[in-house]
């Protein structure tokens, strides 16, 4: 009895303890400024509007950058610029051109790293989803490859970086990858994640006209094409852009988005909305709760598309300081949930905090699903925990992602506040538990968690695996 009286107690005081350890009064700050006094929207309209699409090392970049900075120092903050060089590349005056059966021009687009190449003209042949046996197959030497949206028999679809290693390896003069998408969409990225420039040059053409390409194939005319490719890779000078609010201890939780974006659209979606959040939070910490017990860093991450440089060249530089932990925003729409993203030991109070949130349709819940290729995983390949949100986007949103469309129309404000206040609130939890499990995982540790959620594959198809 008692015992029984004293394991009462004990349970008492333990849930006492575990709800008054919430931080409700400062949550419900965060969450009405978010709503009522949210700047990020008329932040990012401003970056959409006065810069445009935001490729690294550009204009374009630079202008929106001067733009983030001044509205940042407009709050009082002042943000460091960290600058780097990296392997950049500029988009020219490229040409796919239908010669033969008839003439047309199509819209055509370089991937990343195609590097300027004579013009020239060839027969075109269909390789299919473009695999190495498929390529095998068929006689594609001093031919152009059409790779067709349509799904491999057998094994995964090949990533584009793959196929044109394929290709150039086979001696093929250039190779067309057909996008999944209707509606004349073509589709940005990189043909590199080291920066290396293309051996062949490689264009996303249309759903539309590839079809077209195909159907000729299977008719079997002669098809030739002319291409002209003027784009080139060169280095660039850019930089990250730095925000740090000093805790009680130099232990630091690091918050980033990617501010760079393809050219095409004005990269409202990807990743203007994540760069907007991050600014959003910022001022919601510094107007609201500037002191805790952890450094709060706010990094936004440039070269991201052409390959996670960013995020890169800041582990390079600040890697073997004590990151506790990191939280990665891109594309990040309204909040549905949270990602504990391979480190089990958060995932009670990832579950706790998520119960706690109930005028939020937090509908996924908690999962554990790391994923790769945005600019958690330098932080992720050092064992370093981290965390996004699982976010739901409306179908405009998604359906023009590396493309023209991806604009500021198809931007939210109330999906702004919601994800800001979210993670605002996440971030006041984490950075002043310092109880919860902070310790980086070993390098055997971090490829064994990688392996059992299978990432091991990707990264290494993209020459990223740096384990044994
Ligand atoms: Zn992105």
């Amino acid at each position: 009895m008692k015992l029984m009286k004293s394991f009462l107690l004990l349970v008492l005081v333990g849930s006492v303890l575990i709800a008054g350890d919430w931080h409700k009064e400062t949550w419900n700050a965060f969450c009405g400024s978010a709503f009522v006094d949210n700047a990020s929207y008329r932040v990012l309209q401003r970056i959409c509007d006065e810069a445009g699409g935001r490729l690294v090392g550009s204009l374009q970049n630079e202008k929106a950058l001067a733009i983030l900075i001044e509205e940042l120092q407009k709050l009082g903050i002042k943000p460091k610029k960290e600058s780097f060089t990296m392997p950049g590349w500029v988009r020219g005056n490229d040409e796919v051109v239908l010669i033969e059966p008839t003439e047309r021009k199509f819209k055509a687009i370089a991937l990343g790293y195609v590097d300027r190449t004579p013009t020239f003209s060839a027969s075109l042949v269909n390789g299919h989803a473009g695999q190495k046996e498929m390529l095998d197959s068929i006689n594609i030497k001093g031919k152009i490859v059409l790779i067709t949206a349509e799904k491999p028999k057998r094994g995964k679809r090949p990533l584009r970086s793959e196929v044109i290693r394929f290709a150039a390896a086979r001696e093929a003069k250039a190779v067309l990858f057909v996008n999944n998408k209707v509606g004349g969409l073509v589709l940005a990225g990189t043909s590199s994640f080291q920066g290396e420039p293309a051996p062949i040059p490689g264009f996303s053409i249309t759903l539309e006209e590839g079809k077209w390409l195909e159907r000729l194939l299977a008719e079997g005319k002669n098809v030739r094409l002319r291409i002209k490719t003027e784009s080139f890779c060169k280095q660039v000078n850019t930089s990250n852009v730095v925000v740090t609010l000093g805790g009680k201890v130099k232990e630091k939780i690091v918050l980033g988005a990617h501010f760079d974006s393809w050219d095409l659209g004005q990269g409202s979606i990807d990743n203007g909305i994540g760069s907007a959040i991050l600014f959003e939070v910022v001022r919601l910490f510094k107007q609201i709760h500037p002191e805790n017990y952890f450094t709060l860093e706010f990094v936004w991450f440039n070269g991201e598309e052409l390959g996670l440089w960013g995020s890169k060249k800041y582990m390079e530089a600040h890697g073997e300081e004590p990151i506790v932990a990191m939280i990665n925003m891109d594309m990040t729409g309204r909040p549905t949930g949270f990602n504990a993203m391979g480190f089990d030991g958060f995932v009670p109070f990832l579950e706790g905090l998520k119960n706690q949130l109930i005028g939020f349709d937090l509908e996924r819940g908690v999962i554990n699903r790391p994923w790769t290729n945005s600019d958690h995983m330098p932080f992720m390949m050092k064992g370093i925990p981290n965390f996004s949100l699982t976010a739901h986007l409306d179908k405009e949103q998604v359906s023009y992602y590396h493309s023209l469309g991806d604009t500021f129309d198809k931007v939210r404000a109330d999906y702004l506040s919601q994800a800001a206040a979210i993670v605002s609130i996440l971030t006041l939890e984490l950075s002043n538990r310092p109880d919860l499990p902070y310790k980086r995982l070993s390098k055997e540790q971090t490829a064994q968690m990688l392996k059992k959620y299978h990432l091991d594959d990707i990264l290494k198809r993209e020459k990223e695996w740096s384990f044994k």
